[in-house]
C-alpha cells in the first residue's frame, strides 16, 4: 500500500493546496456502512453517475468499476483502523486519469472523500521530469542565470566545459565566474548577446582551472521565465581539433600531390626531347633508299617504332591530364558555329587509318539532322577522337563504329556505338578514372587508362556530362551531351 499517513494531518496537503490549480472535485460522505448521504455535483461527474439516484446507495455499488477497486480499498482502511488517508490514485490508463484523495472520518460514523482530478498537475511533474532529464544529460552546457548575472542553475555539461563542478557555480555571478576563466572576458560579449540576440563574435577560448584551453561557441535566449535568461555554451574543441588537423593532412596531401605533378611534368618533358630523337632517326632508317633494311630489320624497326609512339602518347596523355588538373594553362573555350555533320567527319577522318588498319568500317547514322552548333570544334574533335580510337581498339574483327547525334533544346548528345567486347557493368563508373583499365583476357590490348579521364575531363569543361552503356560481348555506347 502507499503512502498512508496514520492520523499525520500534518503531511497532508491542505485542501485548498490541491484545489487551488484545479478544475475539477468531488466529494461523497458516507457511513460506517458504506451507505453514500452525500455526493456532490463534481463527484457524479468524476464517477459517471449524474443520472442516477445515489443518497442511501451502497458506495461500492456505485464503485463497480475495476479501476475504483484501489479507492475502495482504501476506503476500508479508514473505517477499519480510523486513518487519515491522502494519496495520488492513478484510476484509468486510457485516458490516464489520476486523483488525489482524501479519505477521513468526520465524526461519528460518518467519512468524508474528496477527489480531485490532478491529471494537469502530474502532465506538468512528467514533463518537468523530462525537461530535468534534458537539462542534467545534455552535452551542450546550459546556464539560466537571473538579471544581475546570478547563476541559478546550471547543468553538468556545463561544468564540464568550464572545468568546475557545477555545485560550486550555483549562486556565484556569471561576471566574476566567466572573467577568472577566460583570457579575454567573457562578460561584454554575453551581455552583448542578451542585448542583440547574437554574440560578438563566433568563437572563445577559455582557459579552464587546470588551464586547459577549450574553444566554446555561446547562444542565448533573453527572458525565458520571469527575468531569467539561458546561456547555452558548445565545446567546441575537438571538432576544431579534428578540423585543425583535417587542414594539416590536407595541405600536407596537396604538398605532396604538387610535388607528384612537377616531377611527372619535368619528366614528360624531358623524355620528349630523346623520344622524338628515337621516333625521328627510326623514321629515317625506314625511308632510307641508299642504305635500304631487310626485312627482319624492318621488323624490328617497326617495333621500336610502335613502342615509341605509345610511349610518346603516353606522356602527352601524362601531360594533358597535368594541364586540365592543375589548370595552369587553362585553354580558353573557342566557341565557333559549325555545322555537326562536318565537325563529326572531320573526328572520323582522323582516324580512319586507324580503322583501315584494324578492319573496322565507321558509319554515321542515317537520317540524322545536320544543323549549326556553337561549340569549340577543337575540344570535342579531342573528345570524339579518344572516343573513337577505343571504339576501334576494343572491337571486334571486322566490326563497326556507328556514329549518331541528337539535339534536344540547348543540349546536343552524340553517340559513339561500337560491336566491341562490351564492359562488364562493374567496371563501367571506374573507367573514367585515371589509369583504370580492365584486363580482357583475350585480347592484348594497348592502352595507358588515361584516355577516357581527358574524355570525362574536356566534356566536363564543355559544362557537359559524360557516360557509356555496354553489354558485354555485344558492345559498348559511350555519349556525351554537352550545351550548344
Ligand atoms: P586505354 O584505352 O588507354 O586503356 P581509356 O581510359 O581510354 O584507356 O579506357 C579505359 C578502359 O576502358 C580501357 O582499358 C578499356 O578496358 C575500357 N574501354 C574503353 N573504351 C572501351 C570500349 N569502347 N569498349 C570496351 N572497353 C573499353
Amino acid at each position: 500500500m502507499k503512502r498512508i499517513g496514520i492520523n499525520s494531518l500534518s503531511t497532508l496537503k491542505t485542501e485548498s493546496e490541491i484545489t487551488q490549480a484545479d478544475t475539477s472535485k468531488g466529494y461523497i460522505l458516507f457511513d460506517s456502512d458504506l451507505k453514500v448521504f452525500s455526493m456532490d455535483e463534481g463527484a457524479r461527474e468524476m464517477l459517471g453517475l449524474t443520472n442516477q439516484t445515489v443518497t442511501g446507495c451502497f458506495l461500492p455499488n456505485l464503485l463497480k468499476k475495476d479501476a475504483y477497486k484501489i479507492l475502495l480499498n482504501y476506503i476500508y482502511s479508514v473505517i477499519q483502523e480510523d486513518l487519515f488517508v491522502q494519496e495520488d490514485i492513478k484510476v484509468s490508463e486510457h485516458p490516464v486519469q489520476w486523483y488525489n484523495m482524501i479519505i477521513h472520518p468526520i465524526g461519528k460514523n460518518s467519512y468524508s472523500l474528496l477527489l480531485v482530478d490532478i491529471n494537469q498537475q502530474k502532465k506538468l511533474i512528467e514533463t518537468k521530469r523530462k525537461l530535468q532529464d534534458i537539462f542534467e544529460g545534455s552535452h551542450v552546457g546550459i546556464i539560466i542565470i537571473d538579471n544581475k548575472g546570478k547563476i541559478i542553475e546550471l547543468n553538468p555539461a556545463a561544468g564540464c566545459i568550464f572545468g568546475v563542478k557545477s555545485e560550486k557555480l550555483n549562486g556565484e555571478n556569471i561576471n566574476n565566474f566567466v572573467s577568472k576563466t577566460n583570457e579575454v572576458p567573457l562578460k561584454e560579449h554575453w551581455i552583448h548577446l542578451l542585448k542583440y540576440g547574437k554574440a560578438k563574435d563566433n568563437e572563445y577560448i577559455i582557459i579552464r582551472p587546470d588551464k586547459s584551453k577549450r574553444i566554446i561557441s555561446f547562444s542565448a535566449s533573453k527572458n525565458i521565465y520571469e527575468g531569467h535568461h539561458l546561456i547555452i555554451f558548445h565545446d567546441l574543441t575537438l571538432q576544431k581539433n579534428i578540423q585543425d588537423s583535417l587542414i594539416i593532412e590536407r595541405n600536407e596531401a596537396e604538398r605532396a600531390s604538387k610535388t607528384k605533378t612537377n616531377f611527372l611534368a619535368m619528366i614528360g618533358h624531358e623524355l620528349r626531347t630523346p623520344l622524338n630523337s628515337i621516333i625521328g632517326y627510326s623514321q629515317v632508317l625506314e625511308e632510307d633508299k641508299r642504305e635500304p633494311l631487310t626485312d627482319k630489320q624492318k621488323t624490328r624497326l617497326a617495333k621500336i617504332l610502335s613502342s615509341s609512339r605509345h610511349l610518346m602518347q603516353l606522356i602527352n596523355n601524362i601531360l594533358e591530364l597535368i594541364r586540365i588538373d592543375t589548370k595552369t594553362e587553362t585553354i580558353n573555350a573557342n566557341i565557333k558555329t559549325v555545322r555537326i555533320k562536318s565537325a563529326i567527319s572531320e573526328s572520323l577522318q582522323a582516324v580512319k587509318s586507324n580503322a583501315d588498319d584494324s578492319d573496322i568500317s565507321l558509319h554515321i547514322e542515317k537520317d540524322v539532322e545536320d544543323i549549326s552548333i556553337n561549340i569549340d570544334p577543337i575540344r570535342l574533335q579531342q573528345v570524339l577522337v579518344n572516343l573513337l580510337n577505343n571504339a576501334i581498339k576494343y572491337n571486334k574483327n571486322k566490326g563497326t563504329v556507328t556514329l549518331y547525334w541528337r539535339v534536344d533544346g540547348r543540349y546536343l548528345a552524340i553517340f559513339v556505338k561500337d560491336t566491341g567486347l562490351g564492359i562488364p557493368f562493374e567496371h563501367q563508373e571506374n573507367i573514367f578514372e585515371p589509369f583504370y583499365r580492365i584486363n580482357h583476357p583475350s585480347y592484348n590490348i594497348e592502352g595507358t587508362g588515361i584516355g577516357l579521364t581527358l574524355v570525362k575531363q574536356n566534356v566536363l569543361e564543355m559544362k557537359g556530362t559524360v557516360g557509356v552503356s555496354s553489354i558485354e560481348g555485344t558492345g559498348s555506347t559511350f555519349w556525351i551531351k554537352v550545351p550548344i
